[in-house]
């Protein structure tokens, strides 16, 4: 389905943005990682890839927090491969704390790589999905980007607004091949997560596994994680054919969190 096609996957060095990249790679398309990652990583990590899907991987190394180095992904890409058939926005950080002690500098690292880094890699995208009248955009927000939890005034800020860009990309796209959507993950058990478990375990006296299983009663009603394979096919789902006329929308991934 993808064979001939590229795809840009920010943050995709760790948990969920790898899964997404392994299944793009397992799908025959050209896939173009990015994270933190030292250059021996990057090289073990591209090559296995390579290795287990048969598929073309390059690592780019773009620091999101930089809105040149975000435009550059796109363009080193495109002068590449000359295009970028999908681009999943995957990247974040999470910071959690009470909002009158919220540090400035989290805030703002928050903000630019959850939110604002988007806005510079789909702004550097549009126009040659533009001009090829085709393209799919995929972006990682959260159920936080539908509710609010407490103490991360930063993560939710951000995935509200991520949610905003996504309908507008969409809505001034409509009438091309072009779409943009949100998925949005309920908790995902990844490095971002686990921070959250082992300082929930050690504020408790709790194990891991009860600030695991505390973690997801209060919020998730199915009690389960939502898994990374999950996510990974429904960012394949949003950008094959059934999906082509899905744009502007937000699909809750979260085990029933946004219904209650
Ligand atoms: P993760 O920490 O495993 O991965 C984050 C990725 O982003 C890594 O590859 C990291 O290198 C990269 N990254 C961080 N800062 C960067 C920067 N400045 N420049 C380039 N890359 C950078 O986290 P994850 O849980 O896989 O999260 C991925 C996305 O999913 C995030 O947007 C997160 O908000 C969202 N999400 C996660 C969960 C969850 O429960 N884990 C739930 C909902 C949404």
């Amino acid at each position: 389905m993808f064979r001939d096609q590229t795809a840009v996957i920010t943050g995709s060095t760790s948990g969920i943005g790898l899964g997404i990249a392994e299944a793009f790679a397992a799908a025959g398309c050209r896939t173009v990682i990015n994270g933190i990652a030292t250059p021996d990583e990057a090289d073990a990590l591209s090559r296995r890839l390579q290795q287990q899907y048969r598929a073309e991987v390059f690592y780019h190394p773009a620091d999101l927090t930089d809105p040149e180095q975000c435009a550059g992904l796109i363009r080193d890409t495109e002068e590449r491969f000359e295009r970028v058939d999908v681009l999943v926005n995957n990247a974040g950080i999470q910071y959690v704390a009470a909002t009158e002690q919220f540090p400035v500098e989290r805030w703002n690292a928050i903000i630019a790589i959850n939110l604002s880094a988007a806005f510079h890699t789909i702004r550097a995208v549009l126009p040659g999905m533009q001009r090829r009248n085709e393209g799919r955009i995929v972006n990682i927000a959260s159920v936080h980007g539908l509710v609010a939890s407490v103490n991360k005034a930063a993560y939710v800020a951000a995935k509200h607004g991520l949610m905003g860009l996504t309908k507008v990309v969409a809505l001034e796209n409509a009438s091309r091949k072009i779409t943009c959507n949100a998925i949005c993950p309920g908790f995902v058990m990844t490095p971002l997560v686990e921070k959250q478990i082992d300082a929930r375990a050690a504020e408790r006296g709790a194990s891991k596994e009860e600030a695991a299983r505390q973690l997801l009663e209060e919020k998730e009603p199915s009690g389960r994680f939502t898994s990374i394979e999950d996510i990974a096919a429904m960012a394949l789902f949003l950008c094959s054919s059934a999906a082509s006329n899905i744009t502007g929308a937000s699909l809750p991934l979260d085990g029933g969190w946004t219904a209650q």
